[in-house]
């Protein structure tokens, strides 16, 4: 999984949604993903809605109100920049999501839920 920098605003919205702690806000103000600590379960791209708002008119929006301590924040479930990207996956990630994502079928077995019924 990966957040695409062009995309992301950092409303740190999907921060809370990675139950491996991954999504992190960086320096730089946007959000990145620890790929160490991914497990690409896919809960981040599947479980949050997606906007298309342009980034920079976004954040610069956000900056203004900052400025005078009011706030722009989507809804907590939703992305608003639809950054949150999910790239295909090769050897071994591939394992990482067979293990880690119970709405894809096992290589091995066939079966959802992690390979097993
Ligand atoms: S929810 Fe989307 S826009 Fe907000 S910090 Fe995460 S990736 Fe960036
Ligand atoms: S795919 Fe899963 S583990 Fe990886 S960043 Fe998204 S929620 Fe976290």
């Amino acid at each position: 999984m990966r957040i695409d920098k062009a995309k992301c605003i950092g409303c740190a919205n999907c921060v809370p949604i990675c139950p491996m702690g991954a999504i992190y806000i960086a320096d730089d103000g946007l959000s990145e993903i620890n790929e160490e600590a991914c497990v690409e379960c896919y809960a981040c791209y599947r479980g949050m809605s997606t906007e298309n708002l342009p980034q920079q008119p976004t954040r610069f929006l956000r900056g203004v109100l900052a400025f005078f301590k009011l706030r722009f924040q989507p809804d907590p479930d939703i992305c608003p920049s639809g950054a949150i990207t999910a790239d295909e996956l090769v050897w071994p990630r591939t394992l990482r999501r067979a293990f880690s994502d119970p709405q894809i079928p096992h290589e091995s077995t066939g079966d959802g839920g992690r390979g097993t019924q």
